[in-house]
């Protein structure tokens, strides 16, 4: 499960390193939190993302908790470029919409299987 969701977020990690413009970064894209010009930067919380699920981390070994958020982000993501570039996700054969249709499918599982690791156990009868 966890390998399909890190496949899943190279599409939108391309689509945002695309968005960016590393030349008139000063820092060339390297997020920092202390610094001043990266908290009132417009392109914050994609780059911030970029910084915190880099290809570089082991992703593997964050919690499916972690990875689930990680998709949640990457569907708000590309939709809100979609939806501003006026696709209609439901219906669209483009790139973008195929993926978060597929996104929202496996997110939906993981979801699932998420909330049956939080479900209490039942008890179990007692036998006489
Ligand atoms: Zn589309």
């Amino acid at each position: 499960m966890k390998r399909i969701i890190i496949e899943s977020l190279t599409y939108p990690r391309m689509m945002m390193l695309s968005h960016m413009d590393a030349e008139r970064c000063p820092l060339h894209l390297r997020f920092d939190p202390g610094y001043e010009k990266c908290r009132g930067c417009e392109r914050l919380r994609e780059c911030q993302w970029l910084a915190d699920h880099n290809e570089f981390q082991a992703l593997s070994e964050k919690p499916v908790q972690y990875l689930y958020d990680a998709m949640l982000f990457c569907i708000d993501f590309v939709e809100s470029r979609s939806t501003l570039d006026g696709h209609n996700v439901g219906r669209c054969a483009c790139e973008d919409c195929s993926w978060i249709r597929d996104a929202r499918y496996l997110s939906h599982q993981v979801g699932e299987q998420l909330a049956s690791l939080d479900a209490p156990v039942a008890p179990h009868p007692i036998s006489c």
